[in-house]
């Protein structure tokens, strides 16, 4: 299997082609612009001193700030945030927001670490990177793991090494600490924002119209509740444990099964007369109109790809289709919906977080609202239009746009 840093620059290539880019400005944007890796130790309560790897890839700052997550997972590398990093460049561009792209880590399962060690883990790290951090250089976000509290701490941390309070330096921090109203439902809502603009086209009606939604975290729960209330019929949700369908065809009770998940942590437990339990893999392959995949990266690949019958997949997760099973989709004229583009809502409200603690405003949650439905809507249309004018499907007319603003920036910058 190839890495996912060689699939991205492939999907580079592709857009290079088609915009006739030189070879120079090509080979520039084939490679981050810089790499950090650090070392983190950290004092553990049983008093012995671990070692942590950490990383932090700058990808690209030539529309901006890099701007992108920090996820601590177990099995994170380098080549999996070189990847990350540079999709975040192609997924600010895709919006036109300016900022660049850049993502980190630390290899760690948190859900082994005490709370003191984490925060300990978290200062470390934070510390290791604070001089190539700042408002106008990288500004980290959360990610897989990390939380509004973990942001708060690297906060805090780099505010002690500047000297003063820089709320500027990391965004998804708790409202309460400088953080936006609207970024815990940006992802969903920008996803949803997307889908409406597709579903004027392709003349959907929500009440006519079945989803069904891999993962009931931040992002699917929230897709799923949006959905619910707009009025389509969500008939499947899963999470890592089960998966939940809906025999009765009315659609599943979204709110019972919230409530079921917070009390017993798995949306299995709202199975019963109606409502039958399913595998995940039997999940993706239920016949529906819409399916959202809001969970894991590869988890529709040539493998299952052939059995996937909606008309439309929506990515809210980050790479959840391989490019085989990209390429089987589109043979099955299938609709997919690219990450890049309806995940964007997440980075989208970001920004507009930085934007606020730089210039020292507060937006109201309607502010955000509209901003963002704004960027979503003209994103998706700028993307719709590559897509007729080139012959191409979505997720390259996404990458022809965000090229092409890469490419122009790195001109503009060169010395
Ligand atoms: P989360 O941790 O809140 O939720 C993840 C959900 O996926 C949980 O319900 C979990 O039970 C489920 N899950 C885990 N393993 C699974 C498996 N093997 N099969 C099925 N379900 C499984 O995470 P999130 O913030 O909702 O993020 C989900 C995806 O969306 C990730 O790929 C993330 O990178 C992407 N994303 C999130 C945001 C955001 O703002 N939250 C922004 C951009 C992209």
């Amino acid at each position: 299997m190839d890495s996912p840093f060689h699939d991205a620059k492939a999907k580079l290539g592709q857009a290079a082609k088609i915009l006739k880019l030189s070879d120079d400005v090509r080979g520039v944007l084939e490679y981050p612009q810089r790499t950090i890796l650090v070392s983190v130790p950290v004092k553990m309560d049983n008093g012995h001193l671990q070692l942590f790897k950490g990383y932090r890839v700058q990808y690209s700052n030539a529309r901006g700030p890099y701007k992108g997550g920090l996820r601590f997972h177990h099995e994170v590398d380098l080549e999996e945030v070189k990847a990350l990093a540079f999709l975040m460049a192609i997924k600010t561009a895709v919006v036109g927001i300016p900022m660049g792209g850049g993502k980190g880590g630390v290899q760690v399962n948190p859900k082994e670490l005490s709370r003191g060690e984490l925060q300990r883990l978290t200062r470390a790290f934070a510390h290791e990177i604070e001089n190539f951090v700042g408002p106008q250089i990288d500004v980290p976000a959360p990610d897989v793991n990390t939380t509004p509290e973990i942001m708060g701490w690297i906060m805090d941390e780099y505010s002690k090494h500047a000297g003063k309070k820089t709320p500027g330096v990391i965004t998804g921090k708790p409202v309460k600490q400088g953080g936006s109203l609207g970024r815990d439902t940006a992802t969903a809502q920008g996803g949803m924002y997307v889908l409406e603009e597709l579903a004027k086209l392709k003349k959907i009606k929500p009440d006519e119209t079945s989803v069904v939604i891999q993962g009931f975290g931040n992002a699917g729960r929230t897709f799923a509740e949006i959905a619910d209330k707009q009025g389509y019929k969500v008939i499947g949700v899963s999470d890592s444990r089960d998966g939940i369908v809906d025999t009765s065809g009315s659609g599943l009770d979204i709110k019972k099964i919230g409530r079921i998940k917070d009390k017993t942590r798995s949306v299995g437990n709202a199975a019963g007369s109606n409502v039958k339990k399913v595998s995940n893999a039997k999940l993706l392959e239920t016949k529906c109109d819409i399916l959202v995949v809001a969970a894991l990266g590869g988890v529709i690949t040539k493998k299952n790809a052939n059995q996937i019958k909606s008309k439309v997949v929506m990515e809210l997760a980050n790479g959840p289709i391989s490019p085989e099973a990209d390429a089987i989709l589109k043979k099955k004229k299938v609709t997919v919906l690219p990450d890049v583009l309806t995940n964007a809502g997440g980075v989208t409200v970001s920004y507009f977080e930085w934007y606020q603690n730089v210039k020292k405003q507060r937006w109201s949650a309607s502010q955000v609202d509209r901003k963002l439905k704004k960027t979503m809507q003209t994103s998706f249309s700028e993307v719709w239009k590559l897509h007729i004018k080139h012959k191409v499907d979505l997720r390259t007319a996404c990458f022809v746009l965000a090229v092409k603003r890469l490419a122009e920036a790195v001109k503009k910058k060169r010395r």
